[in-house]
């Protein structure tokens, strides 16, 4: 099997891609802060889109393959590439915000999933089982070790809580653009897969549902549903791979900065 080389970057271009989370981390916050019951989709990725302006960045889902919009919303039963429009929010939704940007030519990209209002039991636990699923894939994302450790350290923190994981979406390598290789899926077996390199910059994204793990595609061609109607959730870090262990692009540190 033939495989593209993976860009390996060095120190400034690593800090040129965290200028783009950066902005992307900021965005994500503002947006948080605006998720409330009856706020329309379509409201916040108009926020989005003027803010990536004002920060001198560029969406990096709009246009991308045809996506129309510059975030991606997926609420309750939907796991990515939701499409933003009149819907409104309801108190209870659980709701994914998945958003890239564009600053100087090289590209960030990171996810995280709040609910509105108070969440359910259910919605809760999702949550918090995807965010420390996250967690654990970065920290595996070291020098020396493989792809498949990334995979292994988020599966299993996933099925260890009858979750989850989706196979039909990967994370991925993201630099000059917004999917480089190599692919970095949120399942597999410690020890296996492309070894892991200073300078890598990977997007690592657990996407969970609280039932099974297939999907189905939406009428509009890009919304991603669970199969069987369970609530989903998503967060996404974009992180360098360096001899010091992982680092967190765009969140305000400078360090190693994962338990
Ligand atoms: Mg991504």
């Amino acid at each position: 099997m033939k495989h593209d080389p993976i860009a390996l970057r060095v120190p400034d271009e690593v800090a040129a891609i965290g200028e783009a989370c950066r902005v992307v981390h900021v965005v994500l916050g503002e947006l948080q802060a605006r998720v409330a019951p009856g706020v329309t989709t379509a409201e916040l990725d108009a926020h989005a889109e003027a803010r990536l302006a004002e920060l001198g960045a560029e969406p990096a889902f709009k246009g991308y393959h045809g996506f129309p919009a510059c975030i991606c919303i997926s609420v309750n039963e939907e796991i990515v590439h939701g499409i933003p429009g009149p819907r409104k929010l309801q108190d209870g939704d659980l709701v994914s915000l998945d958003f890239g940007a564009v600053k100087d030519g090289w590209y960030g990209d990171a996810a995280i999933t709040v609910s509105v209002g108070r969440p359910a039991p259910q919605a809760k636990r999702l949550i918090q089982v995807t965010a420390e699923a996250l967690a654990r894939g970065v920290a595996a994302a070291r020098a020396g070790a493989r792809i498949g450790d990334v995979g292994a350290a988020v599966q299993g923190c996933v099925e260890a809580q009858g979750f989850s994981v989706v196979r039909d979406f990967v994370g991925h390598g993201i630099g000059r653009a917004l999917h480089e290789p190599p692919a970095v899926p949120n399942f597999g077996a410690p020890g296996t897969g492309i070894l892991l390199r200073p300078g890598m910059v990977l997007a690592i994204e657990p996407m969970v549902t609280a039932g099974r793990p297939e999907v189905e595609l939406l009428g509009d061609g890009w919304t991603a549903i669970s199969a069987d109607r369970s609530l989903c959730a998503h967060f996404e870090h974009t992180v360098a791979v360096t001899e010091a262990g992982p680092l967190v692009l765009g969140t305000g540190n400078t360090a190693r900065n994962v338990a």
